[in-house]
C-alpha cells in the first residue's frame, strides 16, 4: 500500500479518541490475550486540555450497567473516587399532581447510576492509554484520507493523518469510526444519516443547593422542557435545562443574579436555595442515526453511529454497549486467530447492537414529545402517567431496569463486560 510502513501497521486503528474512542481502546487494553492487539488512536485535539471537546464541562449520569462495563475493564477503580451515587430518582411534572419515584432499594442494587463530569472520565481513560505499551496516541491528529483495500489477501484498511505537519500512513484490519455526530470517517465513506432536530437546546451549568441533595436525582418536567438537577460530589448538582434555543440565549446572557433566580423559580425550593453556580453552555439537541453501521473494514461506534437527546441521560451508556460488544466480537476473532475486520464478525455487531439502539431511540424520543408539550390534555396524560407508574410496581421496575442500562431488549443479549466478566 502506498506510503505505508510496517512500523505503521496496526491491528485496530480508532478515529477519535473522545469518550467512546478512549473507552474501546482500554476495554481491548483489559483483555487477557497471548498477543496483545497493537492500537492507534488517531484525535483532533489534545486529551489532557481544557479544549477537548467531549473531555468538557458536562457530566455524565453513567447508568449501573455501565459501572458494571467499567468495572469489568478495570477502569472503576479509577472513576469511583470522583463518581457520586445516585440513590434515587424523582421525576415530577411542574403544576401538576403525577410524581414517581425510582429507588436503588427497590431495586436491590447499590445504586441507580453515578454522575460523573465529562472531564474526570476522560483524564482517566487518558491515562490508562497514555501508560499503555500497546496504545500508540497520534494527537493532536486529523484524518485526511480513508482507502479500503479489498483486494488485499488479508484485507487492509489504510488511512492518511495529518500529525505535526506531515502526513503519516497507518494501515490495520479494523478501523473504528469514533469521530463524533460530524464524522469525517462518515463522509469519506459516503455514509449517510437521519436527522431529527428538536428546535431545542440544553442549558448545562454546575450549582451548589442549600440542602444536602442525598444522591437524588431530580428530573422536573416543565412547561418550557425538563429540567434535570443531579447529584455530584461536593454537594454540588449538575443543571440539565431543556429549552427553546431562543429562550436558551436569553438565559445565558442573564447575570447570575437574574439566572439563579429563572433557574429557582422553575426547579422550586426541594433543595432549599441555590446559592453558587458555575460555567453555563449550550448544546443543540437532536436524533441522529447513521444509516448503517459498518462499511467494509469499518465499524462505527458512539455519537457517530448514534445522538440522542439526553433528557433520559443515554447517550454515552448507549456508546459504551456499543464498545462492550465490539470489543467482546474482536476478542473473540483474536483468540480463534481469524481477521478482526471480518464482515461477518461486524455484521454480528450490526445485528446485535440494532434492538438495543432503535429501543433507545424510542424511549428518547417518546419522552421528549410527551413531556416537552403545555397541552392541557397531554399534561394531564402524563401526570396520570406518572402517577400509574408509581403505584405499579412492574411498570416502575421497567422503567428502572432501563434507565439503568440492565435491559438487553427482545432478542438482544447483554455483553460479557456488561455481565461483570472480563474479556
Ligand atoms: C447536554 C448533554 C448532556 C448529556 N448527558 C449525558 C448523560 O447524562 N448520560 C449519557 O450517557 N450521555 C449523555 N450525553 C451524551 C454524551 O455526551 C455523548 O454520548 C458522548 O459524548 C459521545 O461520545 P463520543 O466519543 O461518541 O463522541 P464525541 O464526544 O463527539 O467525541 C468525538 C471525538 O472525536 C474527535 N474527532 C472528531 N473528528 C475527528 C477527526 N476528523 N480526526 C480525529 N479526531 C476527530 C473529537 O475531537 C472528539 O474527541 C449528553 C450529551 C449532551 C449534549
Amino acid at each position: 500500500m502506498p506510503g505505508s510502513s510496517v512500523n505503521n501497521h496496526y491491528d485496530l486503528i480508532i478515529i477519535g479518541g473522545g469518550l467512546a474512542g478512549a473507552s474501546l481502546a482500554c476495554a481491548l487494553k483489559s483483555a487477557a490475550l497471548e498477543e496483545p492487539l497493537k492500537i492507534a488512536v488517531v484525535e483532533a485535539y489534545e486529551l489532557n486540555t481544557e479544549s477537548q471537546p467531549s473531555y468538557d464541562d458536562r457530566t455524565i449520569a453513567l447508568s449501573y450497567g455501565s459501572r458494571c462495563i467499567f468495572d469489568s475493564m478495570g477502569v472503576w477503580p479509577l472513576l469511583a473516587e470522583q463518581a457520586e451515587a445516585i440513590d434515587s430518582i424523582h421525576i415530577s411534572d411542574r403544576g401538576h399532581f403525577g410524581v414517581t419515584r425510582l429507588s436503588s432499594e427497590q431495586e436491590g442494587v447499590e445504586a441507580l447510576g453515578y454522575v460523573l463530569e465529562n472531564r474526570n472520565i476522560g483524564q482517566q481513560l487518558y491515562r490508562v492509554m497514555h501508560e499503555s505499551a500497546d496504545i500508540t496516541l497520534f494527537c493532536p491528529a486529523e484524518l485526511k484520507s480513508l482507502q479500503q483495500d479489498f483486494t488485499h489477501p488479508e484485507g487492509r484498511v489504510s488511512v492518511d493523518v495529518m500529525v505535526d505537519g506531515s502526513t503519516q500512513t497507518l494501515t490495520a484490519e479494523l478501523l473504528v469510526a469514533a469521530d463524533g455526530n460530524n464524522s469525517q470517517v462518515m463522509k469519506v465513506l459516503n455514509i449517510g444519516s437521519s436527522r431529527k432536530d428538536y428546535e431545542q437546546s440544553a442549558l448545562i451549568t454546575n450549582v451548589t443547593p442549600g440542602k444536602k441533595h442525598e444522591n437524588v436525582a431530580y428530573e422536573r418536567f416543565t412547561d418550557s422542557g425538563p429540567l434535570a438537577f443531579l447529584p455530584m460530589t461536593q454537594n454540588r448538582c449538575s443543571v440539565v435545562w431543556t429549552l427553546s434555543p431562543e429562550q436558551a440565549d436569553y438565559l445565558y446572557a442573564l447575570d447570575e443574579a437574574d439566572f439563579l433566580a429563572q433557574l429557582q423559580q422553575r426547579f422550586g425550593y426541594r433543595l432549599g436555595r441555590i446559592k453558587k453556580i458555575g460555567m453555563r453552555h449550550i448544546y443543540p439537541l437532536f436524533l441522529q442515526s447513521a444509516t448503517q453501521m459498518v462499511h467494509g473494514r469499518v465499524a462505527l461506534i458512539g455519537n457517530a453511529a448514534h445522538s440522542v437527546h439526553p433528557v433520559a441521560g443515554q447517550g454515552f451508556n448507549l456508546a459504551l454497549r456499543d464498545v462492550a460488544l465490539l470489543s467482546e466480537l474482536i476478542v473473540e476473532q483474536r483468540r480463534k486467530a481469524a481477521d478482526i475486520g471480518s464482515l461477518a464478525m461486524l455484521q454480528q455487531y450490526e445485528t446485535q447492537r440494532d434492538v438495543d439502539i432503535k429501543r433507545v431511540y424510542r424511549f428518547t424520543d417518546a419522552l421528549v414529545r410527551t413531556f416537552s408539550n403545555s397541552i392541557p390534555p397531554l399534561a394531564h396524560m402524563r401526570s396520570l402517567g406518572l402517577f400509574m407508574v408509581d403505584i405499579l410496581p412492574d411498570l416502575k421496575h421497567q422503567l428502572a431496569v432501563q434507565s439503568m442500562g440492565l435491559n438487553a431488549g427482545k432478542g438482544g443479549k447483554l455483553s460479557r463486560l456488561g455481565r461483570g466478566l472480563p474479556l
